[in-house]
């Protein structure tokens, strides 16, 4: 404790009383608050967590696992988003998640601030946010997809960012004060574009019956997750193995920085062993004189094949291979001239 007559540690030569003392109080006392609604979020955290654990479930976890994952590579803060998602967005065949099961379940037993906090995690939804302002006692993010402004008494979650940067959370109001649930994860100004550039394209093609690009976020949330585990996992430096197969369907909705882009997996899934290294070495020399290279995997990789094996003398068509990888043949067109070109 410092003394109120004392010097104030920040070095400003006044007293500790008319310098940042009030500002200290100030911070102390929201953090306690914080404290308090993480406490009661984190209590009702663990009970859904414990029903989720019953083996009724053990089929819907299987899948979600299918669906959530990018790569087997993963680590504890994967496995606790992997969690969030899987209690709070993951609907079975019967369109239900964990948490409107679990508040069936015990609809009798649930006092008025559980049923709250229950209702306030149905609403959350992972996002992507700017930030607008860090203060004392409160930050303003900004939602990229519908402009929303939540403001977050969190003040550790923000640590470690500053204001202008962007981050992925998800934000849940609890008492009527939000904290940011799960780790905050910064995304830089390039991946952030990637991110927002795919999730619109995503959003044109696949859900016309969508009203709003926010709505599509929240419908698939996994979207989110898988960027924000591609983000986690490139900062392990270590790409080149990470994409789990079982994604293939998904991989679209991948960050592809020039550097980032990892035709590897798509490839190696795909092609006759015999031609993966011609593929790997084209690809390789395509990737030195070509600085932004856009688009997906799939689209890289049948094109290389295509490449490769009319190179070959093999006798093949476009639409063959655009089958095979699930493009359209219009991209593998479009991929072909590129790699031809250069
Ligand atoms: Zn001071």
């Amino acid at each position: 404790m410092i003394g109120r007559n004392e010097l104030c540690p920040c070095g400003s030569g006044k007293k500790y009383k008319k310098c940042c003392l009030q500002k200290n109080q100030l911070m102390e006392f929201t953090r306690n608050k914080t404290l308090y609604a993480k406490g009661l979020y984190n209590n009702m955290e663990n009970k859904i967590y414990e029903y989720s654990k019953a083996s009724s479930f053990y089929n819907d976890r299987e899948e979600c696992i299918k669906k959530f994952y990018i790569s087997k590579e993963s680590n504890s803060i994967i496995d606790k988003l992997y969690n969030t998602y899987f209690m709070y967005d993951f609907r079975n065949d019967k369109g239900n998640t964990i948490t409107n099961m679990f508040i069936d379940d015990n609809k009798l037993t649930l006092n008025k601030s559980q049923r709250s906090i229950l209702s306030s995690i149905i609403k959350s939804n992972v996002s992507v946010f700017k930030i607008e302002d860090i203060a004392t006692t409160k930050s303003v993010i900004r939602d990229y997809f519908n402009d929303n402004k939540i403001i977050v008494e969190d003040i550790d979650a923000f640590r470690n960012l500053k204001i202008g940067e962007s981050i992925i959370g998800r934000p849940v109001n609890v008492q009527g004060m939000n904290i940011l649930v799960d780790e905050v994860t910064k995304v830089s100004d390039k991946n952030l574009n990637v991110i927002l550039e795919n999730v619109k394209q995503l959003y044109k093609t696949k859900n016309k019956k969508i009203k709003s690009i926010k709505e599509f976020v929240n419908n698939n949330s996994y979207i989110i997750y898988k960027f924000e585990q591609q983000i986690l996992l490139n900062d392990e430096s270590n790409i080149i193995n990470s994409l789990d197969t079982t994604v293939k369907n998904t991989t679209k909705a991948k960050v592809n920085n020039n550097s980032d882009i990892n035709i590897y997996d798509a490839l190696k899934n795909n092609i006759e062993e015999k031609y993966l290294q011609k593929g790997l070495d084209l690809w390789k020399e395509f990737i030195k004189s070509n600085k932004s290279i856009k688009g997906s995997e799939n689209g890289w990789a049948a094109a290389i094949e295509y490449y490769i094996k009319k190179d070959a003398g093999e006798v093949i068509t476009q639409a063959q291979v655009s089958e095979k990888y699930e493009i359209s043949p219009r991209t593998l067109g479009k991929r072909y001239k590129e790699l031809k070109v250069s």
